[in-house]
């Protein structure tokens, strides 16, 4: 068994990273666990966090290591955290190469991942021609003819967000039947096209879609394509050491990352449905900061001022 680390970071993306900043400038002993599989990795550029627009997202992480290496009691470590023991105070984390690591607090930042992508071909675009968040990706299809893949209130929701990047999109529900009346009638007095067949394919070029073709024959010619994939928790951990869980599958926290288990927070997409870089690394930074005012309270007790 080791030291024991004031905390370890489960998760080395923008939120983890963003804490373990502030708990070394804090002075505090801190572990990150990363096993590298950031949700972001299918994409080639990071675009929308201040000062880095745009960036490679293993770039962004490239450059935050080594920032984060000039404070000599943060230590990153390439495992993945398996398992948990303790309270708080004296947690326990063993990880999938046989390491056990003693902490005082933990900080989940683990992220969401994707489950696979069933539609043909599309796993082929997801992150170069196929994004999930117009915010991050809107800017690059500006004025281009895409598909949205969403049916429901959900179409209607992505249809007024995607007409401020681009007004010649297609919805394309996939089979679902979850389009009300009024929900057709809205996206018709607009001119938005909404087609009802499955999608067969998606077809591509070096990870640029040109069309989506459906079961019934139809082909919807495109340069872009927005859809939503079906997320679950990045680690199941917390769920396991009894961190209350919402619907979505993220931690419940308050505003400072705390969760319901004692000396226990998360951040980043794994606490959040706002799954943005900067608002990662934000809710990291807040988490670092409540996990130092726990450490801080801890410590007064036996903290003596040296003689001047
Ligand atoms: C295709 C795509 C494009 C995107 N583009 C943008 C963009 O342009 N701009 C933007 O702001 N946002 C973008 N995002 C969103 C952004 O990637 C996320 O909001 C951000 O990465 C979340 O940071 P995080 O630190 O919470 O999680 P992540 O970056 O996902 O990092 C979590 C880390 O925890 C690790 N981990 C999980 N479980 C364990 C474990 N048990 N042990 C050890 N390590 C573990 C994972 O491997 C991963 O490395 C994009 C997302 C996708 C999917």
């Amino acid at each position: 068994m080791r030291m024991k680390y004031d905390c370890v970071i489960i998760g080395g993306g923008p939120a983890g990273l963003s804490a373990a900043l502030v708990l070394g400038r804090a002075r505090k002993k801190v572990a990150v666990i990363d096993e590298g599989k950031p949700r972001n990795r299918v994409t080639g550029e990071m675009h929308g966090f201040l000062t880095r627009d745009p960036i490679a997202p293993s770039e962004f992480r490239r450059i935050a290591r080594e920032q984060i290496l000039a404070y000599p009691t943060v230590s990153f470590v390439a495992d993945t955290a398996v398992s948990i023991a303790g309270t708080d105070g004296d947690f326990r984390i063993t990880t999938a190469g046989g390491e056990s690591y003693r902490s005082r607090k933990l900080l989940f930042a683990a992220g969401m991942k994707d489950l696979p992508l069933t539609i043909e071909g599309l796993a082929d675009v997801y992150g170069k021609s196929a994004f999930v968040c117009p915010y991050c990706d809107g800017w690059e299809h500006r004025d281009q003819p895409l598909v949205v893949i969403s049916s429901g209130a959900d179409a209607l929701h992505m249809a007024k967000l995607i007409a401020g990047w681009t007004n010649r999109f297609t919805i394309c529900t996939n089979g679902s039947g979850d389009m009300t009346e009024a929900h057709r009638e809205e996206l018709s007095q607009r001119g938005i096209p909404v087609f009802d067949a499955p999608i067969r394919s998606v077809d591509s070029e070096g990870g640029i879609v040109h069309q989506v073709v459906l079961t019934d024959g139809t082909t919807v010619p495109c340069t872009g394509i927005f859809f939503r994939t079906t997320l679950v928790p990045g680690s199941d951990l917390p769920r396991a050491i009894g961190c209350e869980i919402a619907e979505a599958g993220t931690v419940v926290v308050d505003p400072f990352g705390k969760t319901n288990v004692p000396g226990v927070f998360s951040a980043g997409d794994a606490a959040t449905r706002m799954h943005q870089a900067i608002a990662a690394a934000s809710l990291g930074s807040m988490a670092a900061a409540a996990i130092n005012g726990e450490l801080s309270e801890e410590a007064w007790s036996h903290f003596t001022q040296a003689p001047h």
